[in-house]
């Protein structure tokens, strides 16, 4: 649709989503400018063209992200030869069938899988949608990471299969167990391991995942093996984080590295108190957890939670928990995310990698 001023002057091309509190969503600012499947293949190779300078050591990588590439409510991952889309607007809804051949186009790649089943569909007025859009085949595969081999669903994991996201931190916790020889590494809100995978080829001697998920363990028990590792060097508890943190200080466990990676607790503004109650608890916990000299690698990834307000809570944490801490790094998303200068909202991810000073 053609959005104006109240005076009539042009401002933009735009999808409209009527359900949605985002009404419009602008593909164009140039009027002269079609709203035709050209103007999506274009889009879709600008992305994926930004992505190949990169180098990303990996073959699952994200290749679309959203309004960054000048296109809200799309998002494109591939993890090998499996592309997935999730489609969550209305006007990415209207032009899936373009951006589906395009993709398969530009890639040379035959199969497709949507997900478009996160919750921001319900606020489009869209239904939930599962399945092979191109091709078909096994939902199952597994990506080259970092060197390390790595198991994931399309069909069944979180999100489109996994955290690409999170690449460059799996990768950061492989080199800090390097140079620090952590032993006992506590890996919360494991998902399927990628941070023990990492934390294992770094030279740690053992690895305790937590997460609530049964399916999501499995898949980290299997890619602990994959990659070669002895069984016994993992230990893996189907569980809430907190209850299981606060079990450990009960039974006097240490760590010399946890990682707090917990899913998005607040994902509006509107949230963000609740949230950072929470975000403190857990940062609380483990830095009672750790040993003097150990290394916390936490993170929020709630756009609710900016950068400042996140390290004050984790301070706050530290100072309840009475231990000294220092910033190491910060760490954020991967380059195949980038953040559009004029779109700040969609930087969500920030981690700080905290040194427990002895
Ligand atoms: N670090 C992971 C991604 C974590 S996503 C990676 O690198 O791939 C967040 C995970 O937290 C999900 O797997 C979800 O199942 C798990 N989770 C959510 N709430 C939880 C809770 N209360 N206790 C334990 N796990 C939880």
């Amino acid at each position: 649709m053609r959005v104006e001023s109240a005076e009539g002057a042009f401002l933009a091309w735009g999808a409209c989503s009527p359900k949605s509190r985002i009404r419009v969503r602008v593909w164009s600012f140039d009027e002269g400018q079609r709203i035709d499947a050209p103007f999506f293949r274009e889009l879709l190779r600008k992305a994926i063209a930004l992505r190949e300078p990169l180098r990303i050591a990996s073959d699952g990588v994200r290749l679309v992200h959203g309004e960054s590439d000048g296109l809200p409510g799309l998002v494109v991952d591939r993890y090998r030869d499996i592309l997935v889309a999730q489609f969550s607007s209305c006007g990415a809804e209207r032009w899936k069938a373009v951006l589906a051949d395009a993709l398969l186009d530009l890639t040379g790649l035959e199969k497709l899988y949507e997900r478009s089943d996160a919750s921001a569909r319900a606020l489009e007025g869209l239904p939930e949608v599962k399945g092979w859009l191109r091709g078909s085949g096994d939902t199952a595969c597994v990506i080259h990471e970092n060197g390390w081999q790595l198991g994931l669903d399309v069909d069944l994991g979180h999100k489109t299969g996994y955290y690409l996201d999170q690449r460059d931190s799996r990768g950061a916790m492989a080199d800090y167990a390097r140079r620090f020889g952590f032993r006992d590494v506590l890996n919360c809100f494991s998902y399927t391991g990628g941070f023990s995978v990492a934390a294992l080829a770094g030279g740690a001697q053992h690895v305790t995942s937590i997460d609530s998920s049964g399916p999501a363990l499995a898949q980290a028990r299997a890619n602990i093996e994959r990659n070669g590792f002895d069984p016994a060097r993992a230990t893996f508890l189907d569980a809430d984080v907190n209850a299981s943190l606060r079990r450990f200080l009960a039974e006097g466990r240490s760590f010399d590295a946890i990682v707090l990676d917990p899913p998005k607790l607040a994902p509006t503004v509107a949230h963000a108190e609740r949230a950072a109650r929470a975000y403190k608890d857990i940062n609380r916990l483990a830095f009672r957890l750790l040993n003097p000299g150990g290394v916390l690698f936490t993170y929020s990834c709630s756009g609710g939670i900016g950068v400042e307000l996140f390290q004050k809570i984790v301070a706050s944490a530290a100072a309840d928990a009475g231990v000294d801490a220092v910033i190491l790094q910060r760490q954020g998303g991967t380059a195949d995310h980038p953040t559009a200068l004029a779109f700040p909202e969609g930087e969500y991810l920030k981690g700080l990698v905290l040194m427990r000073r002895a």
